[in-house]
């Protein structure tokens, strides 16, 4: 039984087709790579708990019945489009009829129409974004990370997404589909109208094309907020990898003066900009997720509180030490994969 109250938004679709406990494996699936809060309700009901929603589902007269729970409509909507993404992943085909919100061919309550107004080289491995909307203030409170949305191709004029019949955001496709990877909220001024992101530089990357490529005052589109929030702890044990010093740099400022502990850096480099504290290291280890990973299975750590994100399998030897709460002492850690390396194919004759 809960006690909460219930998040305000909210909107449901019938699964009939899908029987409850494959999607309550689905939820602790989701719960546990992403470092989400899991509920059950008595084997009935199962759902991720964050900051300001909810989501997950529960069994139904016939199958189940999946529903999200919001703080806000924006937050709904993301929290929507988020588990309609991940439920598609695991059961192909399904397109959830979610209980209609809006009206359709709006624009979704949970975009932003943005411009580009300024790309500077903050290190030889990072760009510093400065992006300008006048509705930014949602990015300013507690989740600290959105999506950017661009056309990738600089040849083509954006074609923004709209919500659909079912209350859903509806994507452009094809050649009009939009790249929409996640970054972080370095800094922000709602008030002012601006926040910046870093971007890593990494060989590939649509992001850093486009805005080397970008005129000043490109539209692009933002999308969120979501994912986590700061932890604050007197003793902290967090690091990541190139993609994850910006929210590493986050954290450290949003720290007490007294707090202490230890800050990995497992990228190549280490000049990215990191705010100073004086109790907290900061500890260079190019790829030296695994043998943290080992070190915290052998003498624990006494942190209170864990946080890592680096690359997918990266990140396996770390989930695997502390998860299994192998790592004596720790308390539950958020591990967050932040990219995945693509696989090379090999070479045929
Ligand atoms: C919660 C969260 C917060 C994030 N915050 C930031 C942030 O603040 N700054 C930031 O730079 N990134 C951040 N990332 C990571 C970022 O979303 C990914 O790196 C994303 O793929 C970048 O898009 P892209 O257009 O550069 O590359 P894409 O065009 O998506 O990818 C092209 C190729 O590059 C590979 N690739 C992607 N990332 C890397 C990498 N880091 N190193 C090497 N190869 C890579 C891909 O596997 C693919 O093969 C965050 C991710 C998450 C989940």
């Amino acid at each position: 039984m809960r006690n909460d109250p219930l998040p305000p938004f909210q909107t449901e679709a019938p699964a009939p087709e899908l029987d409850f406990p494959q999607l309550a494996a689905l939820v602790a699936d989701l719960a546990q790579c992403r470092g989400l809060e899991l509920h059950s309700g008595h084997g009935r009901s199962a759902w991720c708990k964050l900051v300001d929603g909810e989501f997950g589902a529960r069994m139904g007269p016939l199958g189940s019945i999946l529903y999200v729970r919001a703080e806000s409509r924006a937050r709904l909507e993301m929290l929507r489009d988020g588990w309609t993404a991940d439920l598609a992943s695991s059961f192909p085909g399904l397109a959830p009829d979610w209980s209609r919100l809006d009206d359709a061919g709006a624009p979704p309550p949970n975009f932003s129409l943005a411009r580009l107004t300024r790309v500077t080289r903050l290190t030889p491995d990072f760009l510093r974004l400065r992006i300008e909307a006048p509705d930014l203030d949602r990015f300013s409170r507690q989740l600290i990370h959105f999506r950017l949305i661009l056309q990738p191709d600089p040849q083509r004029a954006p074609v923004w997404p709209v919500i659909g019949a079912q209350g859903q955001t509806v994507w452009p496709r094809g050649d009009d589909a939009l790249h929409r990877p996640v970054y972080t909220v370095r800094a922000i001024d709602a008030a002012a109208g601006w926040m910046e992101a870093d971007v890593f530089l990494h060989p590939g990357g649509r992001v850093a094309a486009f805005a080397r490529g970008a005129a000043a005052g490109a539209a692009i589109g933002l999308t969120g907020p979501g994912g986590g929030t700061i932890p604050h702890a007197k003793r902290l044990l967090i690091g990541g990898d190139e993609t994850a010093y910006p929210a590493l740099a986050r954290i450290i400022a949003a720290q007490d003066p007294q707090a202490v502990g230890e800050c990995h850096l497992f990228g190549r480099s280490a000049d990215y900009p990191m705010p100073a504290h004086g109790g907290i290291r900061l500890h260079h280890a190019p790829q030296g997720e695994a043998a943290l990973a080992a070190r915290l299975a052998t003498f624990g750590t006494d942190a209170r509180a864990v946080w890592f994100a680096t690359e997918r399998s990266a990140l396996a030897p770390l989930k695997a030490a502390l998860n299994a709460g192998a790592a004596p002492g720790a308390p539950d850690p958020h591990l967050a994969v932040y990219w995945t390396a693509t696989r090379k194919e090999p070479d045929h004759d």
